[in-house]
Order: C-alpha cells, then sequence, then structure tokens
C-alpha cells in the first residue's frame, strides 16, 4: 500500500508517495537517488519533514527519506572539537549531545525539529544564532554531475535562511555536516533580549550551555514551537515566512514601532509576525480546519482535519492583508511540494 505521507511531517498533511524509500544508509541513499534520477522518475528527498508543506494529492515519484546514523568527533587544544554527523541524525538528538559533552555554541538552537542534513539548507537559526556559524564543511551527492562533492563553509553562500542548497533546488543531497565547535562551559554572549530576559542577565552576558538551552526550550515550549504531539499549536511547518529584509526607504515608511533590525548591506529586516499582527491576522484565525498557532502568529497549524489547500487560503489571506497595509510581500519558509502559495 502506498505510505502516506502526512504520517512523516509535522504538518500531519500530504497524500500518498508512489513509491518510497528509508534510506538508512549512505549507500541505499545514493542508489535510490540514482535510481530514481536515470529512470527519470520525480524525486522527494525528505529528513523530518518539519519545514514542508505537501498537497493532498501526494507526490508522484520516489520519496527518499533520509534515515542515516552516526557521528564522529575528534578533539584538541587549538580547533576544538571537529564534529562529523550524518545527515539523518535528529537535530536536537546532536544539540543535546554537543551540550552534554562541553562543547559550546549550539545552545540557542535547542529545539528546533527536524535533521542534520536540512540544517544547512534553510540555515536554521533562532535566538540570535545561526548555524551557518558553526559550520566547517557539508558533503553532498551532486545529483548533476553523479559525484560526490564537499563544501567549505564559504563555498555554502550561506544567508538568512538560505544557502547554496535551497538555491540550486533539488541539485546536492546532503550526506553529512561537519561543525567546529569550541570546549567550554559558558554559552556564547546571549544576544536575544527575549532569552537574557528569561535567563535574567544582560545582552552580552554568558550563562551555563545547560541553562541557556533549558531557557530556550522553555521560551519555545511557550509559542508552541517544540514539537509535542498532544498539541495541536506545534502541528505547524515553523514559521510560515521568513521575516522580510527590505530597503531603508521602505522601513523608514513602517510605523515608529515596528521592529527593525539594521543588516550588514545597509538593508533592514523587520519583523513578519508584527506585520501581521498588524495587518489584524490574529492567533487563533481559522480556516476549515487551518488555523493561525493560538501561540505565535507565524505558525499556521493543522487543528486536526486540515487539508493543505486549508493552509494555503490561510497563509494567502494573511500574505494579502500584510501587502494591503504595508506594501510587503511575505515569502513564505516553508518549502511546497505538490501544493503553490
Ligand atoms: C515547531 C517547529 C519549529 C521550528 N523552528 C524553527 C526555528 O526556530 N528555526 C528554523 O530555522 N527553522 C525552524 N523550523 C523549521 C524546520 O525545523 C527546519 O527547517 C529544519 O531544518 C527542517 O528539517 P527537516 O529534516 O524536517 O527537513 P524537511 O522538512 O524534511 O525538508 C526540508 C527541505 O530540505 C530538503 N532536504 C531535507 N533533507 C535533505 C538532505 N539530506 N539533502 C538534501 N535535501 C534535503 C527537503 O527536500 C526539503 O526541501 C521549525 C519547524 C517546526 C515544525
Amino acid at each position: 500500500m502506498a505510505e502516506s505521507l502526512k504520517e512523516y511531517t509535522s504538518l500531519h498533511l500530504g497524500g500518498p508517495a508512489k513509491r518510497f524509500i528509508h534510506a538508512k544508509s549512505e549507500g541505499e541513499l545514493i542508489a535510490a537517488v540514482k535510481e530514481a534520477d536515470s529512470a527519470g522518475e520525480p524525486l522527494l528527498i525528505m529528513g523530518g519533514g518539519s519545514n514542508v508543506l505537501i498537497g493532498d494529492e501526494g507526490f508522484a515519484g520516489t520519496v527518499v527519506r533520509v534515515e542515516t546514523k552516526g557521528n564522529s568527533f575528534s578533539v584538541d587544544a587549538c580547533s576544538g572539537g571537529i564534529i562529523t554527523v550524518a545527515a539523518g541524525e535528529n537535530w536536537d538528538e546532536f544539540v543535546k549531545w554537543s551540550i552534554d559533552n562541553g562543547f559550546v555554541g549550539m545552545e540557542s538552537l535547542s529545539g528546533i525539529p527536524g535533521t542534520i542534513g536540512a540544517s544547512p539548507i534553510q540555515n536554521i537559526g533562532a535566538y540570535g544564532h545561526e548555524v551557518a556559524e558553526f559550520i566547517a564543511r557539508v558533503r553532498t551527492f551532486d545529483r548533476k554531475s553523479g559525484e560526490q562533492k564537499t563544501f567549505s563553509n564559504t563555498e555554502c553562500g550561506f544567508e538568512y535562511r538560505s544557502s547554496l542548497f535551497k538555491r540550486e533546488k533539488d541539485r546536492y543531497v546532503i550526506l553529512d555536516v561537519t561543525f567546529q565547535l569550541e570546549k567550554g562551559e559558558m554559552s556564547l554572549p546571549i544576544k536575544y533580549e527575549e532569552l537574557a530576559r528569561a535567563l535574567k542577565v544582560n545582552l552580552g552576558d554568558r550563562v551555563l550551555i545547560g541553562d541557556a538551552r533549558s531557557a530556550v526550550l522553555s521560551l519555545r515550549a511557550l509559542k508552541g514551537m517544540l514539537l509535542d504531539e498532544n498539541d495541536r499549536d506545534t502541528w505547524s511547518a515553523g514559521s510560515f515566512f521568513v521575516n522580510p529584509i527590505v530597503t531603508s526607504e521602505v522601513a523608514a515608511k513602517l510605523p515608529a514601532d515596528a521592529p527593525r533590525w539594521p543588516q550588514s548591506d545597509g538593508r533592514v529586516k523587520t519583523s513578519a509576525a508584527w506585520l501581521m499582527e498588524r495587518a489584524g491576522v490574529k492567533k487563533g484565525d481559522c480556516h476549515e480546519g487551518a488555523g493561525v498557532s493560538t501561540k505565535h502568529v507565524l505558525a499556521l497549524v493543522n487543528n486536526g482535519n486540515a487539508k493543505a489547500s486549508d493552509i494555503i487560503e490561510l497563509a494567502r489571506s494573511s500574505r494579502s492583508a500584510v501587502k494591503e497595509k504595508f506594501g510587503i510581500v511575505l515569502e513564505p519558509e516553508v518549502q511546497f511540494v505538490g501544493i503553490t502559495l
């Protein structure tokens, strides 16, 4: 019987796959990709399914779920820890492992769902840090050349919620990621006001890495940003839209209390959640089975009986409201499969 993709996505949405492969080793992963490509069969690589919205018709091709496991590491006094982790490993289990083993850096990125292999794709980030700061290299299988290719950090072309792997969609299968982390007990300086408040410290202070992780996990739980089967507010794909980066002229026209984070290229990042709320989108708003999370306006959720098209309708109306009020077009963070916004 065809596998239903809804079993494999955090939105609990997605119709059947024509063929579904659980790739448990790197050999199986590369063989499955090569086979689909040489047969001209549509191919979808999946990790934890926490950043995808898959249509109710499903996927008329091969879905390969990356379930490769394993890590290796070395530590020395100069370079700290060099840790290589297989693409199919769970992101947060790795974060916890790194903290338990006295590596510094990952604490702000605690609790993000998904796999190691997906982490460089949209350069995951939270609480003032992004994974690009800690990646030494990414090893891939290049579907175009049929060869393996390793990218140094600079070659990955990391940007805010983007990378070369996202821009050249469907070309590179990520096999493993190598991180470089310092050893220590204290966190990186706290860069995010809400986290500093929760920890009762000032911006720039350091705390024990375990304390930083606990505070991040608590904040995420309050926003429905920690996966929990029993909490429908977490049946989402995380933030549906990225925070828009606009020109300084556009930023100057926003109301005085709009969040503004200046970027190194002179542009200004503002908050998608703030724009949505000011445009009238409210937590708990519903369209058929889809809803705006009751905890976080940026997360669109499946209230239990949503269709993928319900989520799309809600996303469209939120996007139109922001465009009408501020003239800014929100761009999705979520990857769409078999459905468009
Ligand atoms: C509750 C919740 C909270 C979240 N919070 C955050 C957050 O704070 N910060 C943040 O940045 N993101 C967040 N996200 C989004 C998501 O967790 C990340 O984008 C995560 O990296 C996705 O990992 P995944 O394994 O689930 O990827 P999937 O959803 O399975 O795939 C995402 C994309 O990557 C591709 N892909 C996956 N694995 C590979 C691979 N090995 N090789 C090539 N392509 C691959 C897929 O084809 C797809 O296009 C959140 C999501 C949820 C549900």
